[in-house]
């Protein structure tokens, strides 16, 4: 009855543990739903790389609220990338794993606040880039090194970049704004990144070799072998449908002979309307008019796909189950098979993972 993540172990552990060993520092990233295999399974996975030499010393979450989730499943330093705030989560921290978490000063106004809270406080400074999102000016950088320099205890573990997606197009702007690193009264040798080909890293390295860094890397790690993972739905129900023949919440009438089919996976899952099938000009949904093709009866592609080809939905998905429309002709699967269902890792609440 349910919406299922099925993930080949062996095929998956192989990946994980080839992207660990091919980037040196790396820092994986935890955050939101897991990536689809929940936070706990992912804290997990990071420790069990840590365990066999592969460095992971830290591990990423996105907010202060995820850090319960893996604090007791990850024993390594905990970054928070959400930049801290004189509020919320941040000031809630559990003394258990209080010292292991390194906070993100993304404005040097939070600086002294954090200091003044903790003083042995560990952080990394973020020097904001094109992406706009946080971080600061080089200036208001530079003016970090004086607040530092009067907290002695103070822990500064480097400095934090979030680049753009950019497929091996952020090389200059790096170094660009390392440029202004150097020139930080800090000690600053370490460089905390997202989104870097590994090209550029080799790149990074070789040029400043003094410096140390880290590749924090989400997608790329836990879904970067998409051959491993298997998004699968159950049928629970089928019904044969003449043309005419009403069904749904909205009492639609079947366009043409087929069978209405319900299956799990909802709204509740993330699974969401897909795009409007086909030619959407004017002229185009005349033409399909014409030849009373499905999408001109206002039937919307599923992401649930039977025997390779994507599937259209009877009505919008329901809560935890859909209703599609299977026409005349093809093949009708029975109550209890398995259908394969295309879906946003990141935004799709499994019912349940099982690792093989
Ligand atoms: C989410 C996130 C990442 C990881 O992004 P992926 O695309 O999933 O690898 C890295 N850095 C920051 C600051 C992030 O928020």
């Amino acid at each position: 009855m349910s919406l299922d993540l099925t993930v080949d172990g062996d095929r998956w552990r192989d990946h994980l543990r080839s992207v660990a060993s091919g980037e040196p520092g790396l820092v994986p990233v935890v955050k939101g739903n897991g990536y689809g295999f929940t936070l706990g399974r992912l804290a997990r996975k990071s420790q069990w790389l840590h365990d066999q030499g592969l460095g992971v010393d830290t591990l990423a979450v996105g907010t202060y609220e995820e850090l319960p989730e893996v604090a007791q499943r990850y024993h390594g330093r905990l970054l928070v990338l959400t930049p801290w705030r004189p509020f919320g989560a941040a000031l809630e921290l559990d003394p258990a794993y209080a010292d292991r978490v390194i906070h993100t000063v993304s404005r040097a106004v939070d600086l002294p606040v954090l200091l003044a809270r903790r003083p042995d406080a560990r952080f990394v400074l973020e020097r904001s880039t094109s992406m706009l999102r946080h971080g600061m000016t080089t200036r208001e950088l530079w003016s970090t090194a004086e607040v530092v320099r009067g907290h002695p205890r103070a822990r500064v573990e480097g400095v934090a970049l979030h680049l753009p997606l950019a497929n091996g197009a952020n090389l200059s702007e790096v170094h660009r704004l390392l440029i202004d690193v150097v020139a930080t009264e800090l000690p600053l040798d370490t460089v905390w990144v997202s989104h870097l080909s590994a090209a550029e890293l080799t790149a990074l390295r070789t040029a400043y070799p003094d410096f140390t860094f880290h590749p924090r890397i989400g997608t790329d790690l836990w879904l970067g072998d998409r051959s491993a993972l298997r998004v699968t739905a159950t049928v629970l129900d089928v019904h044969e449908v003449e043309r005419g023949d009403g069904f749904g919440y909205r009492h639609r009438t079947a366009p043409k002979a087929g069978h209405v089919l319900v299956v799990s996976g909802g709204t509740a899952h993330g699974i969401g309307l897909e795009a409007p099938l086909g030619d959407a000009s004017l002229r185009g949904r005349a033409a399909t008019l014409a030849r009373g093709g499905m999408d001109a009866a206002g039937f919307v592609r599923s992401p649930f796909s039977i025997d390779g080809k994507q599937r259209l939905f009877a009505e919008p998905p329901h809560m935890q189950a859909s209703m599609l429309f299977l026409p005349h002709g093809a093949r009708v699967p029975a109550v209890g098979d398995v259908i394969d269902v295309r879906v946003r890792y990141t935004a799709t609440a499994f019912d349940r993972v099982v690792v093989s």
